[in-house]
């Protein structure tokens, strides 16, 4: 752990295994903190407050853009390390580093773009001024499946802000956020600034983070249960919160879209990091004209899949995160299966040869889903693609929105008009049009309903670590 700018073990020395998922290996073991641990980084994050929401943006800035360039010169390694803890392709490792170091970059430059107002005032003798200032300590908890991009989404914003920040990463994959806590502290920022507490049971940490008084802000980036959880507890210390939760993505393909395009895209992004991702498309609604083109493609991508080690270059697929998430994939499938759905491709555990060591579960495409069926409703995050089929604009549109969730959609269309309709009607923070990856540290990501509160990236992304004060002057 990484605590007032010392790595320090928890107390009386506990630790706790990070296992590879593609072959459960054990390959590290990191402290195991709890409520002590929390307290004191919430107390040097508090100390170290004082100086660094006083520096200049300048200055926060260059410490910034050196982390950023220390991330990229890392950048094998980091990758490397993410496929062996994580589970995802070399390739995609590669992405998420990149990805991850371009909110450094995009923060140090938005750090010196902080502006205020002066608004006219309603006495003549009157000014008033708006400024925004840090809004304090700030609390996040990350989660695995991005386990050094979500570090950054939200450290950039912090410290570009004057914030000051405490961590806790997922216990599946802390071995990241410890090398990503080197290339801040390689970065030269001051002690107290940045603060890293690993656990192995996130509550007491988390309770800590919500129940503390010093911290002002949490952001959290995880499953709905537990963002509802934290939001109602911050909530009574009435706490900001931005909240990046579950998703259950609609991808809608139209009679005039180009079905092999879509299939493609499709694909691609639906098996994205084993469909661990809050913006994997969970239900591919496809007009009945081009239901047979769109899953012959999909079958025939989904036949050139090679699943296993990340570290393999051939691999285009690698694990799920654990046996529990194996477990559910496995149960929403079977559930569609015995309602009627079939699988096209795929449907079952993988366990040939040393994928029997790991938790791997088949690329799969169902066809004739329907809303009975669990996949239909909940969030799969695993590599499972449901076809359900439609008629017209207006039905698609209902069924799309019929969902607790409001993360990401994607529309396959060729029509200007649609596609802006689709665009306006789709209660969804992201929305691609003919486009797989609407996502970029320049862009706001964020969801609706219970996929979330607040948005990450773009110049929005640190507002959310910013207060605004008016001041009122006699002249
Ligand atoms: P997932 O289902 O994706 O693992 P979680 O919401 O359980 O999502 O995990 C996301 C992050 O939230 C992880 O860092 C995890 O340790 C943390 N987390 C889970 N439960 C709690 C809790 N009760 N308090 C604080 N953090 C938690």
């Amino acid at each position: 752990m990484y605590i007032d700018g010392q790595w320090v073990q928890a107390d009386g020395g506990r630790t706790f295994p990070v296992t590879n998922p593609a072959t459960g290996e054990e390959i590290g073991r990191v402290p195991d903190g709890g409520t002590a641990e929390a307290r004191a980084a919430i107390a040097a994050a508090e100390a170290a407050f004082a100086g660094w929401s006083r520096t200049t943006a300048y200055q926060r800035s260059a410490f910034l853009y050196r982390a950023w360039q220390i991330m990229l010169e890392r950048k094998e390694d980091l990758a490397r390390l993410m496929s062996t803890e994580q589970g995802k392709p070399l390739k995609a490792a590669r992405n998420e580093v990149q990805y991850g170091a371009d909110f450094l970059l995009w923060y140090a430059e938005e750090a010196k773009r902080v502006y205020g107002e002066t608004i006219p005032a309603p006495r003549g003798d009157q000014r008033f001024v708006v400024l925004k200032q840090p809004v304090g300590v700030v609390a996040a908890v990350t989660p695995w499946n991005y386990p050094i991009s979500m570090i950054t989404r939200k450290v950039g914003p912090a410290l570009a802000a004057g914030c000051t920040v405490v961590l806790k990463p997922a216990e599946a994959t802390p071995l990241c956020a410890v090398e990503m806590f080197r290339v801040f502290e390689a970065a030269g920022l001051p002690k107290g600034v940045v603060n890293l507490v690993t656990a192995l049971d996130p509550k007491p940490v988390g309770e800590e983070f919500v129940t503390n008084p010093v911290v002002r802000k949490i952001t959290f980036t995880g499953s709905t249960p537990v963002g509802k959880m934290l939001a109602s507890q911050a909530a009574a210390n009435m706490k900001r919160v931005s909240l990046e939760l579950g998703g259950h993505a609609p991808f809608l393909v139209f009679d005039d879209a180009d079905a092999e395009h879509a299939a493609k895209g499709a694909s691609l992004v639906k098996f994205l990091n084993t469909g661990q991702a809050c913006i994997s498309p969970n239900r591919f609604f496809v007009h009945r004209s081009q239901v047979e083109r769109f899953t012959a493609v999909f079958a025939e991508r989904v036949a050139k899949m090679k699943a296993g080690s990340g570290l393999d270059d051939s691999v285009t697929i690698g694990p799920l995160v654990n046996e529990a998430a194996v477990a559910k994939v496995e149960a929403q499938v079977q559930d569609a299966v015995a309602k009627g759905a079939t699988a096209v491709a795929g449907g079952a555990r993988l366990t040939e040869g040393a994928l029997a060591q790991g938790h791997f579960f088949a690329p799969t495409l169902l066809a004739g889903v329907t809303p009975e069926m669990r996949i239909y409703r909940e969030e799969t995050f695993g590599p499972v693609a449901p076809v359900i089929v439609f008629d017209d604009e207006d039905e698609v549109l209902r069924m799309a929105n019929d969902t607790s969730y409001g993360l990401a959609a994607y529309v396959y269309t060729r029509d200007i008009g649609r596609a802006w309709r689709c665009m306006e009607a789709l209660r969804f923070g992201i929305v691609g049009i003919n486009d797989i990856n609407p996502t970029a540290a320049a862009a706001p990501f964020g969801g609706m309903k219970d996929s979330g509160l607040g948005r990450e990236g773009g110049h929005e992304g640190i507002d959310e670590y910013l207060e605004t004060k008016l001041a009122g002057f006699s002249v």
